[in-house]
């Protein structure tokens, strides 16, 4: 990046507490946001895209200060804005607007549309009141609406008016940074393309940056320049827009692009299917955070598994430690009419049914690899569970779970945060710029 950024975020973190009884004693932490980075350059769009509960909201309201961080810095023009008292607090909140997903409780209904777009204005010491009224029927003309709004109220408008109001109420002091947390997420699609060809407009009108929050990349790839993926509190992957759409880098930002609806049918089942559920921010997975999830989780070395083969093994061993109970799967196979009681199953069906639960062959590629499941799968049927869990512990664990990757320049020019990108860096440095 040529230009000094306009803002620069630096190891921010936003934690809630969660707390219990009357005292509130703090009994654990939601990390929200927990340790991102990024910079934004003078008029550029940089755009924040995860899954739903992987902290944009949280980090939007907390860069703003409109939530006090946990921890990190936020430079904003050079000053750290988590230092500010009151009055620089208020001067950069002139240059720091926010935009919200709801268009309709964005508004107060009992203020006509001037009002409430005035209003910023008002609150930093504008008194003219014909002033006012002048700047905002210019801006309400600007968004694409007439300066006859001004007199209007919220409720007459639709959806997408709405959001252009706020728009307007966005852009009335001038300010050199929006951050837009899904603005277009509640619209219908042709009135999404609407609003974010305005965003664009405007932008480059009064040399805006953009911080545009999203988890859909379909709308992100129209409208950034940039983009950083988050999960779980973390920032993934970090590239310009046509490089993470072309040559993304993180599984994770592999399965989201594979989730976009394709009309392109020869297309559709190149799809990179996520397994398991997102595990909860209150107790992030050690390692990498993704390991639960990763379709390219890293087998141990000892053994030569395909990969999706070795993903459904970690998924049965992930199980396995947070407690399989044998005799369930012996009660589903009574009911599915394998023997009369639950004692008359043979330990060979449960085996097998616990396999093809879990998506694992009934006989593993490799032959180590089979040695040591077959034993625990042993154990577990036979009820010695702390055993089967310790077996499969010994063999089955990834370098995933221990290392922690940092976001490391890839091959691609771009930045991510994978052990396999870290190995594949190391053999085939990036060029250097
Ligand atoms: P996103 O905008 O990506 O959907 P959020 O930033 O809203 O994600 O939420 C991130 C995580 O923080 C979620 O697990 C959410 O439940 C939690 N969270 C958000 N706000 C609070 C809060 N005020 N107190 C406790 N947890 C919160
Ligand atoms: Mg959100």
């Amino acid at each position: 990046m040529s230009a000094d950024p306009l803002l620069s975020v630096r190891n921010l973190k936003k934690h809630y507490p969660i707390t219990k009884g009357i005292l509130k004693k703090e009994v654990g932490r939601v990390k929200a946001v927990d340790g991102i980075s990024f910079d934004v350059a003078p008029g550029e769009t940089l755009g924040l895209v995860g899954e739903s509960g992987c902290g944009k909201s949280t980090a939007a309201t907390s860069l703003l200060r409109l939530e006090e961080p946990t921890d990190g810095q936020i430079l904003f023009d050079g000053d750290d804005i988590v230092e500010h008292g009151d009055a620089d607090l208020k001067a950069f909140r002139r240059r720091a607007q926010m935009m919200f997903q709801d268009p309709s409780s964005s508004f107060d209904p009992r203020m006509s549309v001037g009002e409430s777009v005035a209003e910023p204005l008002a609150i930093h010491g504008m008194r003219d009141r014909a002033r006012r009224r002048r700047i905002v029927e210019d801006l309400l003309e600007r968004v694409g609406l007439s300066a006859a709004a001004y007199d209007r109220y919220p409720h007459e408008f639709s959806g997408g008016q709405k959001q252009r109001i706020a728009l307007a109420r966005a852009l009335v002091l001038n300010p050199d940074l929006v951050v837009a947390d899904e603005p277009v997420s509640a619209l219908d699609v042709s009135i999404q393309a609407e609003i974010i060809s305005l965003m664009r407009d405007l932008q480059t009108e009064f040399g805006l940056s953009i911080v545009f929050i999203s988890h859909d990349l379909g709308v992100v790839r129209e409208v950034c320049d940039r983009v950083a993926v988050m999960y779980l509190g973390e920032i993934v992957e970090v590239a310009d827009t046509e490089t993470l759409f072309s040559d993304p880098k993180h599984p994770y930002t592999k399965a989201l692009l594979s989730s976009i609806p394709t009309p392109d049918p020869s297309r559709r089942n190149e799809g990179v299917e996520l397994s398991g559920d997102v595990p909860s921010p209150s107790n992030p997975p050690s390692g990498c955070r993704f390991h639960t999830r990763c379709p390219a989780v890293i087998q141990p070395e000892a053994f030569d598994l395909e990969q999706a083969e070795w993903r459904h093994v970690l998924d049965l061993r992930l199980r396995v430690e947070r407690g399989v109970d044998a005799s369930d799967i012996r009660e589903f196979l009574v009911a599915e009419g394998e023997a009369p009681t639950p004692e008359e199953v043979p330990d060979a069906a449960v085996a097998r049914e616990l396999r093809r639960e879990f998506d694992v062959p009934q006989t593993l590629s490799d032959p180590n690899a089979e040695t040591v499941l077959s034993d625990a799968i042993s154990a577990l049927v036979e009820g010695e569970h702390d055993e089967a869990r310790r077996t499969l512990n010994d063999s089955f664990s990834s370098v995933c779970e221990r290392d922690h990757p940092e976001l490391e320049s890839t091959s691609a020019g771009t930045s991510a945060a994978c052990l396999r990108v870290d190995t594949e860096r190391r053999i085939d440095p990036p060029p250097t710029s």
